[in-house]
């Protein structure tokens, strides 16, 4: 009975090792890789609010219903996924008309739309189209250097000229009572971040620069926590009853603010150590143990190192 005992307790050791072994293998690969699941789910779409549909995936992808027009918010990587999400949008759609935005210029959220139909209205902000035609290649070279999936997905891939480009904002009348305001409030997760603002359901698509319980991406020299935290504090006094973000879950307007609180603390904490002479290395380790105790559940916490160094670079 002993020896069982052991036995099963021993080979119970085994088998946690190993299977945390492979766990740690699996969590590395996708780390280096992305997401491990690059295609759309296809008839399977969520209800967001009366009129808001997402396809979650990489990205969550927006579908906005009218009586008269469909808007789809990014493209889902490259045309494949691209024909997916059109697919879904018109299995929702209540009129023939479809416009199609991306939130930025990074190739899951735009270079899909090869897969969508002939008579697609593009818009985009004027700032993101710009960004796109000067790194929108480059970002397509370097997801397809990830891996030979995303490399398959992306073979191909150029950029065609929007229809519609905007400053600030434009609303796009739906039909049957169903606005989308799509805003450009400056530079964030990328120089040229859009949002839209679906009305009567008060639902805001966020793009990446509001998430649900997930550190801020700030990739390279494109982002901003100066200009994101900025932009926070003007979406705080607009009341939003849901935010579909494009990395992570969807949720209430509630996420605005906790959002703002993150990041505003984040800014301001490690503004705190650089006046006390930190290092811009060391504040980012004694920042990433605070806020891993402070925000157990948040996602992407190891990026903290790295927001510091930009938080330090942009206050000189
Ligand atoms: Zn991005």
């Amino acid at each position: 009975m002993k020896m069982w005992r052991e036995l099963s307790r021993s080979c119970i050791t085994k088998f946690a090792a190993a299977a945390m072994f492979a766990c740690l293998i699996l969590a590395q690969a996708t780390r280096a890789q992305g997401p491990s699941n690059l295609m759309l789910p296809e008839n399977q779409v969520t209800r967001v609010s009366d009129h808001v549909y997402a396809i979650i995936g990489f990205p969550n992808i927006g579908i906005v219903v009218g009586d008269k027009a469909t808007l789809v918010v990014d493209t889902g990587l490259g045309p494949r996924n691209g024909a997916i999400a059109a697919r879904e949008a018109k299995k929702l759609s209540k009129g023939s008309m479809l416009y199609l935005t991306t939130t930025h210029y990074h190739p899951e959220h735009a270079a899909g739309e090869g897969g969508f139909p002939a008579g697609t209205i593009l818009i985009r902000p004027v700032v993101q189209q710009k960004e796109l035609e000067q790194r929108g290649m480059e970002f397509v070279e370097m997801f397809s250097d990830r891996s030979p999936q995303m490399k398959e997905l992306l073979t191909g891939v150029t950029f065609r000229k929007p229809d519609k480009t905007f400053n600030n904002e434009m609303t796009l009348d739906l039909g049957g009572g169903v606005t989308a305001r799509l805003f450009w409030m400056g530079q964030a997760h990328t120089k040229g971040d859009e949002m839209v603002e679906v009305k009567p359901d008060e639902t805001l698509i966020s793009g990446d620069v509001v998430q649900n319980k997930t550190a801020p991406n700030l990739p390279d020299e494109n982002a901003s926590m100066k200009g994101w935290v900025d932009i926070l504090s003007r979406l705080r006094p607009m009341k939003f009853n849901h935010v579909l973000p494009d990395h992570s879950p969807p949720g209430s307007g509630a996420l605005v603010e906790q959002d703002f609180e993150f990041f505003s603390r984040l800014q301001s904490r490690a503004l705190e150590l650089k006046k006390q002479g930190k290092s811009a290395d060391d504040a980012g380790q004694v920042l990433l143990a605070e806020f891993k105790a402070k925000y157990p559940d948040w996602q992407s916490l190891s990026a903290i190192p790295n927001i510091v160094k930009h938080i330090y670079a942009e206050h000189p």
